[in-house]
């Protein structure tokens, strides 16, 4: 991981970012979450040769690593891995998510994004950074304070030739007004933060003017101006803090600033997009369902549904 955030550094010292590149490493020294594995996985990591395998990153399965060789070890020691799908050497790993479902919902929606500079907060291992490269864009920066992510992310990136996909440990509160990316995207984030219009702020703050909003979020279709505020726990989460009407998340990206803020996709999450796999055996959607109710939660909610929004921030 340690590595990874180097690479970082070197390889966007000759862009904008270099600028933040001090603040950036002071909010490393104290924003890093501790984590009682690290040690293990720093060794883990370091054991692992480095390879510069050409990856594929417009294939729904991202492939990285040298086709024939075996990482199956290291990759079990790194469970569970949530997004994907993923081929890393020898191994599929099939991820808890089809997030190549979600990439093929959100990708009518953006910016071409050849040239572009992205930011993907909360971006989990980095699958989504790969589709982004593989769509043209010139830098791919995401964060995820999740340490066991940045290691799968560090793992992928040890064995494949360089590229402009980076991953830092970080919240993206803690992160700098860069006011500098094309494209900000902001995915399954939103209900995990208390406050959600500070959230949207921070994104405002990362663009350049003009630069466009992905922002992807469970919602609820009823209730016009409303927010679902679960008592407790929805689908057994216990850090879904709000989930808001299609109509109140319009509203509120457009109350922080941004303009043409437009819901364009609302879909219903399947237990073919969620499920529990060899490489995610903790309990997944179907467990999160009311059995007799399919429509509902657990806890008698509206079961998970989830919208794209796109806005741009003014010129
Ligand atoms: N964007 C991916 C992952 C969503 S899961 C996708 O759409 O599939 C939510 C992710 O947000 C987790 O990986 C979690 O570690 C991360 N996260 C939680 N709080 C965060 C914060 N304050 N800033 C940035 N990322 C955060």
């Amino acid at each position: 991981m340690e590595a990874e955030i180097e690479r970082f550094f070197q390889g966007t010292a000759e862009t904008n970012l270099q600028k933040y590149h001090l603040d950036l490493r002071k909010i490393l020294t104290t924003q890093i979450r501790p984590h009682g594995r690290i040690n293990e996985w720093r060794r883990l990591l370091e054991a692992v040769p480095p390879e510069t395998a050409i990856p594929s990153f417009t294939t729904d399965t991202v492939r990285i690593g040298p086709e024939g060789k075996d990482y199956s070890t290291q990759l079990k020691a790194l469970t569970p891995w949530r997004k994907g799908p993923l081929k890393i050497g020898k191994t599929i790993i099939d991820t808890e998510w089809r997030s190549d479902w979600k990439w093929k919902r959100i990708k009518p929606h953006v910016v071409d994004l050849r040239g572009k500079r992205v930011l993907d907060v909360g971006c989990g291992n980095g699958y989504f950074l790969f589709r982004m490269l593989g769509e043209g864009a010139k830098l791919a920066l995401g964060v995820d304070p999740t340490i066991l992510f940045n290691f799968q992310f560090a793992l992928m990136q040890k064995v494949t030739a360089d590229n402009n996909a980076y991953l830092l440990p970080l919240r993206s509160e803690d992160l700098p007004a860069f006011g500098m990316f094309d494209v900000v995207f902001s995915m399954g984030v939103l209900y995990h933060r208390r406050s959600p219009l500070d959230h949207l702020q921070e994104l405002f703050n990362f663009l350049r003017p003009g630069g466009q909003l992905v922002l992807e979020s469970l919602i609820i279709e009823e209730n016009k101006d409303n927010l679902l505020i679960p008592e407790d726990r929805y689908a057994k989460m216990a850090n879904v803090w709000f989930i808001p009407s299609t109509f109140s998340l319009e509203v509120m990206a457009s109350r922080v600033g941004f303009q043409d803020s437009r819901i364009k996709d609302v879909t219903l999450t399947t237990t073919q997009e969620q499920r529990s796999t060899k490489w995610m055996e903790f309990e997944s959607l179907v467990n999160f369902l009311d059995p007799a109710d399919t429509s509902k939660t657990v806890e008698g909610y509206p079961a998970p549904r989830r919208a794209i929004l796109t806005a741009k921030k003014p010129i």
